[in-house]
């Protein structure tokens, strides 16, 4: 997971997000899910309109906004509420918090392995059966006093866990092995919560980072080779590589950003 700027900008300059078209049909939709408060249905057409989902794919340049791997290509993608909007699983008698339905900045893209609960099923090396996991529902509060139960009440207020990727620094709370899987750096409850509610540690996933893992460690270690440092070109092209490897648009820069911050925990 990475940091992602909400009010991320294009190349021309122009700031990513749904047109003031929709921004109107949102708005007057929120209205009417306060007047209609736990009954309110949830209208998709409208949170999941095409022009949330062109943005959302632009500003997460295709990626999940938590576990980061490319999705658009090969699979069918949520635009997931980060407040859930139905419910809450922590809290038997919340509402959800319909208010934020169409709120583009409780709007993220995941791939439907974090959002929904998914099996870790055996794999090949590695039959175990292991618990299924996926947010679905869950927005864990570090003091459920703390919890905004309606619109009167502010979010800003809550003491959340989750880690949100357009208001925190991921990389302040999460790290990686050798083997691609994911930590809580220093045990932090945030890290650990985010890992356990978004499943990031389920296997496929692993395994899918290891590949960066191995790619990242690759390149640094040709960087530190004698020989390449001493060919100013290929040591230029090589940086630019890496420097790829870890920008926003590219999977799983978080963990190869952590690579190269950490090299000798990968044996480089
Ligand atoms: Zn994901």
């Amino acid at each position: 997971m990475i940091y992602v700027e909400r009010d991320g900008m294009d190349d021309a300059g122009e700031v990513i997000r749904p047109d003031d078209a929709w921004f109107q049909l949102a708005g007057n939709a929120t209205a009417t899910a306060i007047a209609e408060q736990n009954k309110h249905e949830a209208n998709k057409a409208i949170y999941a309109h095409t022009k949330v989902k062109k943005a959302l794919e632009r500003l997460f340049h295709d990626k999940c906004a938590y576990c980061e791997s490319k999705m658009t290509a090969t699979a069918d993608w949520d635009v997931e509420h980060f407040r859930p909007k139905g419910r809450v699983a922590e809290r038997e008698n919340h509402p959800g918090y319909y208010w934020l339905t169409y709120v583009w900045e409780n709007l993220y893209p995941s791939c439907q392995h974090c959002n929904q609960r998914r099996k870790d099923r055996p794999r090949w090396e590695d039959p175990t059966e292991l618990p299924a996991g996926g947010k679905v529902d869950q927005f864990p509060l570090l003091d459920e006093s703390t919890r905004a139960m309606g619109p009167a009440d502010d979010v800003h207020a809550e003491h959340t866990l989750l880690i949100d990727p357009c208001f925190d620094d991921p990389e302040d709370y999460l790290g990686y092995d050798p083997t691609g899987q994911i930590f809580s750096l220093n045990d932090n409850p945030s890290g650990e919560r985010t890992i356990d509610v978004f499943h990031l540690s389920r296997r496929r996933l692993r395994d899918f980072r290891r590949e960066t893992v191995v790619a990242v460690r690759s390149v640094l270690k040709l960087i530190a080779n004698g020989a390449i440092a001493a060919n100013a070109s290929a040591a230029n092209d090589l940086n630019a590589f890496l420097e790829n490897m870890q920008a926003g648009k590219s999977q799983h820069a978080g963990l190869a950003r952590y690579v190269a911050k950490h090299p000798a925990e990968f044996g480089v």
